[in-house]
């Protein structure tokens, strides 16, 4: 199916972009378009101006603070897996948005894209959370910060409101003890949509697990919290959390349980939740492994 015809705008300045979502009826921005083009094309959508974000480049930048991370919103994927400063910081983000699509859909979509689009498989949403990323959204009236778990509303709903822009995602620096990691099972080894992911984060103080969590995509409308999963992780020895170990059996069998899984054309409802219990206790183990590589490092 055609596009219909429509207005393109090229804006240069965040103002501009402002003035026109408020101006123009029935608009929407395109990133890397690899979600709005085919909604347009397959009549999900119908649209009659675009304004593209591509010439500001303010939006592109990938940077730190003594703090934080700071990632555009119209960073690529794939320009988000070579960054250097995510390799260091956030190497779980850097290893999961290599999992979407193929390269050419990395080169091309973006980090803000994939959150605004708010699918309930989108694979950089659940180590985001994990990472306790915010959201920086800004509009005419200013902006305004809101929590990467606050942002999914529903299956393609977020919390931008009209005229709103996402700008930047910004992620605190994970402590020193702290690893993550995130995994997705699809249909073909590559560009397969999630029939199911799993990230995990854990926080450790000595052998103990301070801090944990575990969330879910592709398993509910929005990313899920496994708070089962995680209460059975607090506060113990991972000693006693090795492979095929009774603990590990537990963490996966709790996020199965909790999970809201569908049948659509994907899978079935019991079969993604015996890829929750798989990935869940996967993500687990190698999210721990990468603390003992930090401590080592
Ligand atoms: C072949 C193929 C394979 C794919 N594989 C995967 C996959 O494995 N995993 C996965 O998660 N996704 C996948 N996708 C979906 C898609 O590529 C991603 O969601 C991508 O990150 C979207 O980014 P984009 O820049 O192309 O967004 P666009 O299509 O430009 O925009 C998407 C939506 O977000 C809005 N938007 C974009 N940027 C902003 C902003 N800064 N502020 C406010 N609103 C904004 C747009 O108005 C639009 O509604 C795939 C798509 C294709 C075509």
């Amino acid at each position: 199916m055609f596009i219909p015809e429509l207005k393109y705008f090229k804006p240069e300045t965040l103002d501009e972009v402002y003035r026109l979502l408020k101006s123009k009826e029935n608009s929407a921005v395109l990133a890397g378009g690899t979600d709005i083009l085919v909604e347009m094309k397959q009549g999900i959508r119908s649209l009659n101006n675009i304004i593209s974000l591509n010439k500001i480049i303010s939006l592109k930048n990938i940077d730190t603070t003594t703090d934080s991370v700071i990632i555009g919103s119209c960073a690529t994927h794939n320009q988000i897996a070579e960054s250097n400063i995510i390799k260091k910081y956030l190497p779980a983000l850097a290893n999961a948005v290599l999992t979407i699509g193929t390269h050419q859909i990395r080169n091309t979509a973006t980090i803000g894209g994939n959150l605004c689009t708010c699918a309930s498989c989108a694979d950089s949403a659940p180590i985001l959370i994990i990472y306790d990323a915010l959201l920086e959204i800004g509009s005419d009236s200013g902006k305004r910060i809101v929590k990467a778990t606050d942002f999914f509303v529903g299956h393609h709903i977020n919390a931008l409101q009209k005229g709103e822009l996402l700008l930047n995602i910004i992620v605190p620096k994970p402590a020193e003890h702290f690893g993550a990691h995130f995994e997705k099972f699809g249909l073909r080894e590559s560009a397969s949509i999630s029939v199911a992911s799993v990230a995990a984060g854990i926080l450790l103080e000595n052998e103990i697990i301070k801090e944990a969590n575990v969330v879910i995509g592709a398993c509910a409308p929005i990313p899920m919290k496994s708070e089962q999963a995680i209460s059975v992780l607090l506060n113990r020895n991972i000693t006693d959390l090795t492979k095929d170990s009774e603990l590990l059996k537990e963490v996966g069998e709790a996020a199965a349980q909790e999970v809201l899984p569908i049948d659509d054309i994907r899978a079935s409802a019991e079969y993604r939740r015996n890829i929750v219990n798989v990935l869940t206790q996967r993500v687990v183990l190698k999210a721990l492994s990468k603390i003992n590589n930090i401590i080592k490092g």
